[in-house]
């Protein structure tokens, strides 16, 4: 008999913990998994006492949905989805509804989108952030795909979905095709961003200011009560603190090797592919690859020097708020090249996005949470076809703010000899935007001098014209 309101495959951590998400908002959850010993388990275990019913098989899974049926793929991204979308696609009918919450490349998503076009099936491809936790108590969830699917599963969505404010879900439709999956991915580039910011503001406490764990931490339970109010900020403070089983601390014994699943990198390769220069990502991402050469780094700490005899003699107190400053100048700077990663593809794939709605889904629920988001969403309700962030008054104003700070600290971790590939490459990103006048005139004469590229004059802009550089014919 029909009694469930959504199915779910894939009973690995995330796909349990959406179950039991769904069934505490009321819906009944059929559970299956490719391993059926799996389903048994969940049944007697975790999801013990609750509404959730098991399926032995996809025919019988499918026999227990309501219709138009609603089945969420929460298994590994790849080929795992499509092998699943083959084996439903013959039990389904037209207007039956196949959502992929797993980490899929957008493309992927894209092309199933339209290959269930074809066969009359609607197709949501829908980013979930927010790791197990956010899975079980409140996910940020970026759905986009076939538009029809949205009146059918807003409801499951929006209740299950992380709430701000006054109650406002971290779930609104995103766009067609990938571009649900396109923002997830955006979404985990600039997690990778904010993570690296935050471990350059404290390599430069540790190694500048020489602070011991315990004022870090403090530094950041109080930067946690200013604009960068944030989920990542509240860990750091509670990483500095955290103390082993010897009563040390356990941070400066982690192996400083970073490593990465690839959404970082595959937000740094559109950023590459679509012109679009997001170049604080770009760098979080080689931060890590850097870090990873531990052994050749180690070699070569032995003989490449740094700067010798630099010793801090400023005021700390000072400096430790220019960090600060300079870590939320840097931090604007990622969100606006994030933002302006979306709008390009909005641009390449007619997606038609509400950046703001964007905004307010990743301002709670998942790793990037926090309440600059919040500033993020009111400068798009305020002007919904906002250029660049950074020509918000709200943004403009606090990069003007942090200017001096930014520039400090920049200067004085490059004395220092300290790495900020993110500090500062969002200072030259802002210098860059901010020219009227780049030298790229002289890169349009080098490539025409050697290749006969053309250029254009400032006088009659669109017509590309060829000098002679040598006078040789
Ligand atoms: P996972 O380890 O990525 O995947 C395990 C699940 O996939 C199991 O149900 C497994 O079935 C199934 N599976 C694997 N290979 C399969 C194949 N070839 N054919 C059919 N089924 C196959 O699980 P997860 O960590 O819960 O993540 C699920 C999805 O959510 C992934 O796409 C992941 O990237 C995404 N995600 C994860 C997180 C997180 O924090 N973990 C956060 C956001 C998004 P068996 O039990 O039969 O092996």
């Amino acid at each position: 008999m029909a009694q469930a309101d959504i199915a779910l495959i894939g009973l690995a951590v995330m796909g349990q913990n959406l179950i039991m998400n769904m069934n505490d908002h009321g819906f009944v959850v059929c559970a299956y998994n490719r391993t059926v010993s799996k389903v048994h388990d969940f049944l007697k275990n975790e999801a013990k006492g609750s509404k959730v019913i098991g399926a032995e098989s996809l025919e019988d899974m499918v026999s227990k949905l309501k219709k138009p049926r609603r089945i969420v793929l929460l298994v590994k991204a790849g080929q795992a989805v499509d092998d699943f979308i083959d084996k439903l696609v013959p039990l389904l009918e037209s207007g039956d509804i196949i959502i992929d919450g797993g980490n899929s490349e957008y493309r992927d998503t894209t092309r199933r989108c339209q290959s269930m076009k074809a066969k009359g099936l609607l197709f949501v491809g829908s980013g979930v952030s927010g790791g197990e936790e956010g899975a079980r108590y409140g996910p940020s969830l970026m759905p986009g795909g076939h538009e029809e699917a949205w009146p059918h599963i807003k409801d499951i969505f929006q209740s299950i979905a992380a709430k701000v404010g006054t109650g406002e879900p971290c779930c609104d439709w995103v766009g067609d095709e990938g571009a649900g999956h396109f923002v997830k991915m955006v979404h985990n580039g600039i997690e990778y961003g904010d993570m690296q910011l935050i471990c350059e503001a404290y390599h430069l406490m540790k190694d500048v200011l020489g602070m011991d764990h315990d004022e870090m931490a403090q530094a950041f339970d109080s930067w946690n009560k200013t604009e960068l109010d944030s989920f990542l900020i509240e860990i750091t403070a509670n990483i500095l603190k955290f103390r082993d089983s010897d009563n040390t601390h356990l941070l400066p014994k982690i192996r400083d090797s970073a490593g990465q699943k690839g959404t970082g990198k595959w937000t740094a390769i559109s950023a590459l592919e679509y012109g679009t220069p997001v170049t604080l990502i770009g760098e979080a991402v080689f931060a890590r690859c850097l870090s990873s050469l531990k052994d050749e780094r180690v070699e070569a700490s032995r003989s490449l020097s740094g700067p010798q005899g630099v010793k801090f003699s400023g005021d700390k107190a000072a400096f430790l708020e220019d960090i600060r400053k300079a870590l939320y100048a840097s931090k604007i700077i990622s969100y606006a090249q994030g933002f302006m990663l979306l709008r390009q593809a909005a641009k390449e794939f007619c997606w038609s996005l509400n950046y703001g709605a964007i905004a307010l889904m990743w301002r709670g629920g998942c790793i990037i949470r926090s309440v600059f988001l919040g500033e993020i969403k009111e400068a798009f309700d305020r002007d919904a076809e906002l250029q660049n962030l950074l020509l918000d008054t709200f943004f403009s104003n606090a990069v003007q703010d942090c200017q001096d700070s930014w520039r400090r600290t920049v200067s004085t971790g490059v004395q220092h000899g300290i790495p900020m590939p993110c500090f500062t490459t969002a200072l030259s990103f802002y210098d860059g935007y901010r020219h009227e006048k780049l030298p790229a005139n002289l890169l349009q004469a080098q490539r025409d001098y050697f290749g006969a590229h053309t250029y254009e004059l400032l006088s009659n802009p669109g017509k590309y014209i060829h000098t002679n550089w040598t006078g040789h014919g």
